[in-house]
Parts: structure tokens; sequence; C-alpha cells
């Protein structure tokens, strides 16, 4: 299994030579060269199989250059019980018949990104290990993303994390997830700015390719493929726990803000898993909702990006999606490129012939939206009906599930993040704080390690020189 550029730049590259890497060089995506598929005698047995061993399997169909066996240990370490507080790893929560939800954040920053951060934490440690090599991870975050790379980097060998996050800007709850980590490979840094002033600072040090190459930084951002690959797996687990036998179908509904999540139920599909629907939900930034609607794809300019009640789905350009154009114009990196040059040209490019809409729907995606009303409304509801709290994520998904549900059809709805996490909106939702699962209680009494700089990126470049040498 070899991964090309979306673009068609460079030479076809193993799955170890691009676990590292952002962009290809040409400013394209990794992709595989070909979808492989799973046979009828492969995904009977793997109904029977724990999380670890249909990750090991599911795995394997992407990364042929680490040995069998040293993947299965990776795969053994990464999802545990203690880790993720339940043997099912992702398990499955009927709300009533043929109605699920797909609980994937029950990780330690109790949200899904960690399922494939955790798995990166242990294939990075190994791949570094393996060449004599260190990555210096540099990001920066307004709480979700950061957390679950710190929590994945904690104490591996050969890396380390600077985590840059807006001084006093994030939440008490999000604030002390990341600076109670006493660890000493993770650094956190809180800038006197706001979150856009972090990013600039990262994109500075970034474009400086000698301190780049020099200081061996990195990233772990979801356009990385191992972190898609790794979210394929729960797709099947999913699938196994709703259904008796492989002739079934099911329907997945995914709240999606880079579209890494929902592309990896594409990925499943592609696989041959029996997936009816991938049911799309943005919140009030609906570019990729116009998009499934009408063919249009238009992002925002990001002054015009709303903040809203499910931040982690404020985005105008989803990274991923370009792998799944990619597919639509069935693997032309040429007509790919060309899509892109009339993006930056124009701002928009138009895929609402016939022939591309068909393409979309035999895709199987479908979608819809949900503004901030909407999202407590479905709190309510759910709450009301079930005595379950979900999160402002996982409800603007439970809402499009909702409207594209159909009968004998089990539909799961994918949640992102436990309610804990964004007590606000629980309370204006339901008139109380979301219960906070054991060991949480009191974190924000914790001691905290961080150290506030200013938003100045010559600071930040001393600053990770004089920690990445010893
Ligand atoms: C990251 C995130 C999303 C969006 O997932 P994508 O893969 O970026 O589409 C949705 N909900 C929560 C809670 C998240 O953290």
């Amino acid at each position: 299994m070899n991964y090309v550029s979306t673009r068609g730049g460079g030479q076809p590259l193993g799955f170890t030579d691009i676990l590292l890497e952002g962009l290809a060089p040409d400013g394209g995506l990794y992709v595989p060269q070909s979808y492989p598929s799973v046979d009828a005698a492969t995904l009977q047995a793997m109904r029977c199989m724990s999380y670890a061993e249909l990750a090991a399997t599911v795995l394997g169909y992407f990364i042929h250059d680490i040995p069998s066996a040293d993947l299965r240990t990776l795969v053994e370490r990464t999802y545990t019980k203690v880790v993720f507080r339940s043997d099912d790893i992702t398990p499955l929560h009927a709300l009533e018949k043929d109605f699920y939800l797909l609980r994937l954040s029950n990780g330690p920053t109790l949200a899904f990104k960690d399922v494939a951060m955790q798995f990166l934490g242990h294939i990075f440690e190994y791949t570094l290990a393996k060449r004599g090599a260190q990555l210096n991870i540099l990001g920066a975050t307004s709480g979700d993303t950061g957390s679950a790379a710190e929590y994945a980097m904690r104490g591996k060998r050969g890396v380390r994390v600077f985590m840059l996050s807006p001084h006093q800007r994030m939440s008490a709850f999000q604030t002390a997830q990341m600076f109670s980590l006493q660890d000493a490979n993770i650094f956190n840094l809180a800038v006197r700015g706001v979150f856009d002033d972090c990013q600039d600072m990262v994109k500075a040090v970034s474009a400086d390719a000698s301190f780049k190459a020099q200081q061996h930084i990195g990233t772990v951002n979801s356009i990385n493929w191992a972190r898609v690959a790794a979210q394929v797996v729960y797709y099947f687990k999913g699938y196994f726990a709703a259904t008796q036998s492989n002739d079934q179908y099911v329907s997945f509904a995914v709240p999606s803000g880079n579209f890494g999540n929902i592309y990896a139920g594409h990925i499943a599909r592609q696989l041959g898993l029996p997936i009816r629907k991938l049911v799309l939900a943005t919140n009030e930034n609906n570019v990729l909702d116009e998009f499934f609607r009408t063919g249009i794809y238009r992002p925002r300019r990001s002054q015009e990006v709303h903040a809203t009640s499910s931040p982690s789905m404020d985005i105008s350009k989803a990274s991923n999606f370009e792998r799944y154009v990619y597919d639509l114009v069935d693997r032309d990196p040429q007509r790919l490129a060309a899509l892109w040059r009339t993006l930056e040209t124009t701002g928009h490019f138009d895929l609402s012939s016939a022939a591309y809409r068909d393409k979309m729907a035999a895709s199987g995606f479908v979608s819809g939206c949900s503004t901030h009303a909407q999202r407590l409304q479905t709190i309510r509801e759910v709450y009301a009906r079930y005595q379950t709290v979900i999160d402002p994520h996982t409800a603007d998904g439970y809402k499009v599930a909702l409207e594209q549900r159909e009968p004998g059809i089990p539909m799961l709805c994918l949640e992102t993040a436990l309610p804990a996490k964004f007590s606000e909106t629980i309370r204006e939702a339901l008139g109380r704080d979301a219960d906070r699962p054991s060991g949480y209680e009191n974190i924000e009494a914790l001691a905290q390690r961080f150290e506030v700089m200013d938003a100045d990126v010559a600071a930040i470049k001393t600053y990770i020189a004089a920690h990445t040498s010893d």
C-alpha cells in the first residue's frame, strides 16, 4: 500500500514515510493509491473481534511497512480499558430500537479525537525509535485538539509537544486538563493574545524552513493519514454492535468540522462496510452542508466564521475535504488541482452537474445543519426522552440524524464529546451542570504547569531551541 498526493506530485511513498509529514510537497494531501477491499470471510471474522484485534485488522490494510506483530503490539497498548474506561473502547448505547449513540468520547480528554490521537502517540514513539529520530510537535489550540495531542504524547520517548494557547481564554476545565500535565516532554505556552495570534506564531515558525529542519518541528493536525485510518476502526465496531449479520445496512450521523471523522466513514464504506448513509451535520458554519445540498463549495473567509456553542465545528475550510473531492473526480489529480486553482481565484468551485450529483448520492452522503436554538432544543429533547445528556456537537448530529432516519435501518449517532466539557451550554439547555466522569471532579484544583509569553515569534523560537537540546 503506497500513498500519493491528491495533486499528483512526487513519487508514491510508504505509510511510515508519510506518517510524520503534513501536506505533500505539492500542497496536496496523501491518499492511498487504491482502496483495499475487505472480503466476505474477513468481514465475518471481524464480527467477533475485540477492539484491538479489529484495529490491527483494519490498520493492516493501510500499513504494510510495519511488521504485523509490531502493529498488533501498538494497538494492544493503545486500546485498553484503563485508557478508554470500557472493554468495548467505543461502546454502542441504544436510545431506542434502531437508534443509537456510538460513544467515542471516553478517552482521557473526553472527546473522540483521543481514539486516533492515542494511537498516534504510540506509533510516533515506535517509528522515531526505529529511525533514531526526534520530533518536536508545535501546535496552537483553543482547546480540544491540543489537549488530545498532549495526552497522547505525554511521556513518549523522542517526542516533545510545544502547545500555544490563548492566555486566560480557554474554559477552566480545558485549561486544567492541559496545564495539569506534569510530564517533562509537554510544554504549555500561554500566549498573551487570542487563538489567531497563536496560530500565526505556529505558521511563522513553520515558514522558517531551516529552523524547522534543525529543530525537527512537526504537527499533529487532522490531515494525518494515521488519524484517519485509526478512525475507520470504530465504524466497523459500531456496525457489528448494531447488526446481527453482514447483509444488513446501517447509517452514521457525524457532527463535522474538518471532515476527518466522516471521511473515515467514507473510507470504511470504500473498504466494503455496508453503510447506507453518511449523514453530515454542521452548525451555523454550514459550508459543507451547502456543498452536499447544492454541489457548490464556497468556504468562508475566517472573519465570516461564527463562534458557536459547538466550537469544535467552527471551521471555514475543512482540511480533509480535498480527499473526498479527489474520489468525486475519479481520482484524477489534474482535475483536482484545477478545481483548487479555481477555488483560489474565484473563491468557489461548482460540482452541481447531474453527473457529480449522482456520484455524491452514490457515495451515501446527505447533510443538514443546526442552529444554537435547535442545539439547545435537541439537548432538552434527548434528556426528556432518554434521560441521557448529550454534548452540543453530538446534538448537531442527532438533529440531522432524525431528519435522515429510515425505517428498518439502524442509525448510529457519533458522540464526539462528553457534555461535561461544555457545561455552559448544558446549563443553558437543562438548567444544571452535566455530570463529570469519575476522576475529573476536582481537575481545576490540580497544580498547573505552564509559561506565559508574548505573541513574539523570536521568543518562541528561542524557547523551543532552549528546550530541545539535551
Ligand atoms: C474535532 C471535533 C469535531 C469535528 O470533527 P472533524 O473530524 O473535524 O470533522 C466534532 N466534535 C468534536 C467534539 C470535536 O472535537
